[in-house]
């Protein structure tokens, strides 16, 4: 869980900083913040939750900031642009480029 974690931060870490390379750029980059939002908010997630059972039944109770964390993580999903919103963006951009990406 260690690594699985470890490997989503770091994939995470490298998305933002290229996409923050493209708009200092001053490229177009709704398609690349579309994807940043989207699997940074789906990886958090993931992380908490490992984070929670890692931690086995203490992660689960409020005695630990891991219970809070874990419900403040899931309103990244919601908030900024549903999940399925920005899904919405990247299909677009991709049909626009005829597939490529
Ligand atoms: C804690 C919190 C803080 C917030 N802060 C702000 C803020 O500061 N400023 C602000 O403007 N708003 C804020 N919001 C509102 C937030 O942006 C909305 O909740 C969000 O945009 C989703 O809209 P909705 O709740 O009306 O859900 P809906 O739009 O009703 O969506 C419900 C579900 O249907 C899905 N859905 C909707 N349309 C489609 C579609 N075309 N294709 C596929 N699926 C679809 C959605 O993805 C979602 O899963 C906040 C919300 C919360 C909970």
């Amino acid at each position: 869980m260690l690594a699985e974690m470890a490997i989503m931060i770091y994939n995470m870490e490298s998305i933002v900083y290229r996409t923050a390379v493209d708009y200092d750029l001053h490229k177009d980059i709704s398609r690349q913040s579309a994807i940043v939002k989207f699997y940074c908010s789906e990886s958090l997630d993931k992380i908490v939750d490992f984070a929670v059972q890692i931690h086995g039944g203490m992660g689960y109770s409020q005695e630990l900031p891991i219970e809070r964390i874990y419900r403040d993580s899931r309103i990244n999903r919601i908030f900024e642009g549903t999940n399925e919103i920005q899904k919405g963006i990247i299909a677009r951009e991709v049909i626009k480029k005829n597939g490529k990406v």
